[in-house]
């Protein structure tokens, strides 16, 4: 039996770091810890936390470190985190929010961080070729033969390209995510935590090194 492990999966959108983060909690038996997710959730059940992320959100802000750290801690003292660990996905996404995320983790530390590595060309085509069920929310990418009308497989919705998946705004999301992430992978990487992934091939060619390079830090 594998025992637990407390992770941090990092990657650029595009990178396919939400599949991985499921199929490695499946595979490590760990809680998946999206952070997007634990807010909407929060939101909608209007916890304390909730209410205030909800406050923020409605007068068009950006949900703060105080919160979104505020909903990690309560998620890591869920008896499941305790016993097994988790991965986390989505946070930290700033230097500060890792330093935070170490003072709420001290008593049980992060085992590792792992970054999947895809050069961002690779990256910037994936996003412009996708497309996405207006009303589902299926992806899709485009491959040539598409019909000038496309709906979806799952339930006839409008296929379409989102407002954001546009070069210009796709650019921009990567340079944010460079901009804060590198200063990240560094203070990783100076605590000896990082552990680097090669994120190009198939979904189960990067799975497979994904839990190679877990298995082998442990
Ligand atoms: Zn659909």
């Amino acid at each position: 039996m594998i025992p637990g492990a407390r992770l941090v999966l990092l990657g650029r959108q595009g990178a396919g770091k939400g599949t991985q983060c499921v199929r490695l909690s499946r595979h490590l038996v760990i809680p998946h810890i999206s952070t997007g997710d634990m807010l909407r959730a929060a939101v909608r059940e209007g916890t304390p936390l909730g209410v205030m992320a909800k406050a923020v959100i409605d007068a068009g802000g950006l949900v703060g470190d105080d919160i979104m750290i505020g909903l990690v801690s309560e998620r890591l003292e869920q008896d499941d985190a305790r016993v097994r660990g988790y991965i986390l996905d989505g946070f930290p996404r700033t230097v500060g929010q890792a330093i935070s995320l170490d003072e709420v983790a001290a008593k049980r530390p992060l085992d590792m961080v792992v970054d999947l590595v895809v050069p961002r060309e690779l990256v910037l085509d994936r996003l412009s070729a996708r497309r996405v069920c207006r009303d589902c929310g299926a992806n899709y990418q485009v491959s040539g033969i598409e019909p000038a009308q496309w709906s979806c497989e799952n339930c006839g919705g409008d296929v379409v390209q989102r407002d954001d998946d546009t070069p210009d705004a796709i650019n921009r999301r990567l340079d944010l995510y460079e901009t804060q992430t590198q200063p990240l992978i560094d203070y990783y990487g100076q605590s000896g935590r990082l552990v680097q992934i090669d994120g190009v091939g198939s979904p189960d060619e990067v799975f497979d090194r994904l839990t190679k390079g877990v298995e082998q830090r442990r």
